[in-house]
């Protein structure tokens, strides 16, 4: 049985598990899997960039040389940035979500505290994220709020 390191309650799951039971509630918001990164933004982004270096083209070769630049410039920015913004999420999808993903499934949450926690190779549970306190680290006897029983 794997004890809650904070509460030492034994009412604890799998991440992965009570997200998969609790997908639809606050708990499963809270044990939700890392997520891959979206490119849909950005796709606008070389949308409209693409667009205004359209127009800025059209009103340069109509004569209005300056408005025309600056349109078409303000499209290079947009264009830049949205593919700056792609590769970047490229990025993070391909190196970093399976890590992230990995790490993951390796944590437990307790559903009486809702500490998120991890098993160390002695078997002991050992918080993690925001729960990490400074104390009791290692032994796993630190008590914290009012889930204590
Ligand atoms: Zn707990």
């Amino acid at each position: 049985m794997t004890k809650c390191p904070i509460c030492e309650s034994q009412n604890t799951q799998r991440m992965e598990m009570a997200f998969a039971t609790h997908s639809n509630n606050y708990a499963g918001a809270l044990t939700a899997p890392p997520r891959p990164r979206s490119r849909a933004g950005a796709a606008a982004g070389l949308l409209v960039g693409a667009l205004l270096v359209l127009v800025g083209f059209l009103v340069l070769s109509g004569g209005g040389r300056v408005p025309g630049l600056m349109i078409g410039g303000a499209g290079g920015l947009i264009l830049w940035a949205a593919g700056k913004s792609i590769a970047e999420a490229n990025a993070f999808n391909d190196h970093k979500l399976p890590v992230l993903l990995a790490d993951w499934k390796r944590l437990w949450v307790c559903l009486a505290c809702g500490c998120v926690f991890e098993i160390d190779a002695q078997g002991g549970g050992r918080p993690v994220g925001d729960n990490a306190g400074t104390a009791g680290r290692e032994d796993g006897t630190h008590r914290r709020g009012a889930g204590a029983v």
